[in-house]
């Protein structure tokens, strides 16, 4: 539902809003956020500012400010859609009238002066692998045939770890690993060499479902509370020893990055388009992933960035490199159906959950989204302006992704940092 919070004019009294190219008015994402001395809460960012939402939480529809209490925004992604509805048109009417700004102006701060928190205790974390140029590519790599039969009829995903998931800006540790070297027969443990990022969206879980209830597809895009970005560091050398047969494990779960601001649902309902037609040939998914409102509204026009610097870069004052220009609309298969095929089975989802869509990679060579694709499994390097080459990540690397939501008429909105540096793991 498109409302006046969406419309392209409206402005704010918070100067740096206007133009924006995260977070216009038109945005008002949620997060969790503290200033030095206090406890982590509820935030929305407004241009280059943080409203502290529990400081003006009698302002809120009652709902919402009292699920605003607590250091999660577990409570809130566990109202009803329409709950989040009425918050962000409220906050739209906060923050556009002049006459809010005494009432609201203690409550807000420089994002600068800001620490970002996770914004919610994410109870369960899975990974899909929706991208299916990113599934083909990594395919060619490893066997004739690239995508395995199950792939057009089931949205493939494994449990991840939703304990190592970080905000952005905590540095990865290189992990230590078990690893068979080519042309060896007995493993070793060493640092991985093929350190990788994957490009991904992450998907909020809103509203759960009571085990043993499936949620329709129909239903599903209103238990989708938010997007965020996401990158799903992977050791490539670990993986691959490892994941045969029960898939990835130890190569995937040591750390996740995040933005940490969640994209409400709402504030993408300008940006939703039509699924992309499969390709001629491809079977018509089974009746509980298909639902027409869903083809015709559930993906999203969403260009991805990938950057990187290294430390030498940094020292030269350079900007970072792009490595890649993906886009949210090369997913396979929606979020939606993400979430009618996790429960189709009974499982229970609960707020604050996180669904990774698995690596976004464009049919284009400019577009792919991790450096297993890039450099064509280490084959072929990249040269960095200061003449050092990459394959994988080295210690002192930088990885930023970012995020825009673009739809004609319309302003575009964006989500934040999503960036690690790689440290040594001595
Ligand atoms: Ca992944």
């Amino acid at each position: 539902m498109i409302d006046e919070t969406h419309d392209a004019k409206l402005t704010s009294w918070v100067e740096s809003a206007q133009g924006h190219a995260d977070f216009p008015i038109q945005n008002l994402p949620l997060g969790i956020f503290s200033r030095e001395g206090a406890e982590p809460r509820p935030g929305t960012a407004i241009g280059n500012q943080i409203l502290d939402l529990r400081g003006i939480a009698h302002l809120l529809p009652p709902r919402s400010g009292t699920a605003i209490a607590g250091p999660t925004l577990n409570g809130l992604l566990g109202l009803p859609a329409d709950e989040r509805r009425a918050l962000r048109q409220r906050l739209s009417t906060l923050l556009s009238d002049t006459r809010h700004a005494a009432a609201l102006g203690p409550y807000m701060h420089p994002a600068a002066e800001c620490i970002m928190h996770l914004p919610a205790r994410v109870g369960d974390y899975t990974d899909f692998y929706v991208g299916i140029h990113h599934a083909t590519n990594i395919g060619k790599l490893l066997r004739p045939t690239p995508l395995l039969p199950n792939y057009k009829w089931i949205p493939i995903g494994y449990h991840g770890r939703a304990s190592s998931i970080r905000v952005s800006g905590v540095p990865v540790v290189r992990p230590v690993g078990q690893q068979r070297l080519p042309d060896t027969v007995e493993p070793l443990v060493a640092p991985t060499d093929r350190l990788d990022l994957e490009l991904e969206l992450g998907v909020w879980v809103g509203g759960g479902n009571a085990l043993g209830s499936p949620i329709p597809i129909s239903d599903a895009h209103t238990h989708i509370a938010g997007l965020t970005l996401l990158n799903d560091w992977s050791a490539r050398d670990v993986q691959a020893w490892e994941y045969q047969p029960l898939g990835p494990f130890l190569a995937k779960n040591f750390h996740t990055t995040i933005s940490p601001w969640i994209v409400t649902a709402e504030a993408l309902e300008p940006f939703r388009v039509p699924q992309a037609p499969r390709p001629d040939g491809d079977p018509r998914p089974l009746p509980y992933l298909w639902d027409a409102n869903d083809q015709a509204r559930g993906a999203f026009a969403i260009e991805l960035e990938v950057a990187m610097t290294s430390a030498a870069m940094r020292d030269q004052g350079m900007e970072p490199l792009r490595l890649s220009l993906s886009d949210a609309r090369a997913m396979y298969w929606t979020a939606a159906q993400m979430v009618a095929h996790h429960t189709v089975n009974g499982c229970n989802l609960m707020a604050g959950d996180l669904l990774g869509t698995g690596t976004i990679s464009t049919a284009c060579p400019s577009g792919l989204g991790s450096l297993m694709e890039i450099t064509a499994g280490g084959m072929e390097p990249i040269t960095l302006p200061t003449g050092e080459q990459r394959t994988f990540l080295l210690d002192g690397d930088e990885i930023l992704i970012s995020g825009t939501a673009r739809a004609e008429g319309f302003a575009p909105i964006g989500f934040g940092s999503c960036r690690a540096t790689i440290v040594s793991h001595a």
